[in-house]
């Protein structure tokens, strides 16, 4: 399994179908601790990224991603737009053209995926936000890569693994960021919706090489 330009078109591809078929579900654990709109942003925004992919085809990986950022950046709004369109830039910019990702490439546009976020909206880890999500997969990825694993699927899967027990882990965290901070310790108990959509798109990623 390689991971070229043919996986980032089906990774995005999964993105979209994912955020339509967890769409309800995000919005109800924003309904939770937000206002209720994260379902709705992120449907709309990979729908806008496979109406680009229907449009011209990229070249590679790193031109996929940065496609996502831009379009994601003007069509998500709210917190998550700006952040996760940092996110994909930053993984788009440590890609640069290569034409495959290895292990260790995987590892390095994680880390620099997370870093943009964290750039962008200063939360640490243990803030109830996606960060919780996206430094798991980071730390998992990179043990993968540096324990020599060659099989780049085995680090897509220790990324996403990663990543949903970290969501699954800001279930009793108290929210210091973001519109859930507004609640206090009442967020407290709830499961924060951009770790969860966080999980969906590194699962996604597995998807789309397996
Ligand atoms: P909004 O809160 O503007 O309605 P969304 O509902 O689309 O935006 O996204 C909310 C998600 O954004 C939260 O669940 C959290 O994961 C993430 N988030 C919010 N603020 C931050 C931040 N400062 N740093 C990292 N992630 C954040
Ligand atoms: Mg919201
Ligand atoms: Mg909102």
């Amino acid at each position: 399994m390689v991971l070229d330009a043919n996986w980032a078109v089906k990774w995005l591809t999964l993105c979209a179908q994912a955020m339509a078929e967890h769409r309800v579900e995000l919005i109800e654990l924003d309904r939770a601790i937000g206002d209720s709109d994260h379902g709705e942003n992120m449907d709309r925004g990979f729908q806008a990224v496979l109406a680009k992919l229907g449009e011209s085809t990229p070249e590679t990986p790193g031109a996929a991603l940065k496609m996502t950022a831009m379009t994601l950046m003007s069509k998500v709004g709210g917190a998550a737009g700006p952040l996760y369109g940092t996110a994909f830039l930053r993984a788009a910019t440590a890609l640069g053209d290569s034409a495959q990702i290895d292990p260790s490439a995987w590892a390095d546009a994680l880390a620099a995926a997370r870093d943009g976020i964290v750039a962008r909206g200063k939360a640490e880890s243990g803030d109830k936000t996606m960060v919780d999500a996206w430094t798991p997969a980071v730390d998992a990825a990179r043990a993968a890569a540096d324990g020599g694993s060659t099989d780049v699927l085995g680090v897509l899967v220790a990324a996403a693994e990663a990543a949903e027990a970290g969501a699954v882990a800001t279930d009793p965290m108290i929210a210091r960021k973001g519109r859930a901070s507004y609640l206090g310790e009442r967020s407290a108990g709830h499961r924060d919706p951009g770790a969860v959509s966080s999980a969906l798109i590194l699962r996604a990623a597995v998807g789309a090489a397996a």
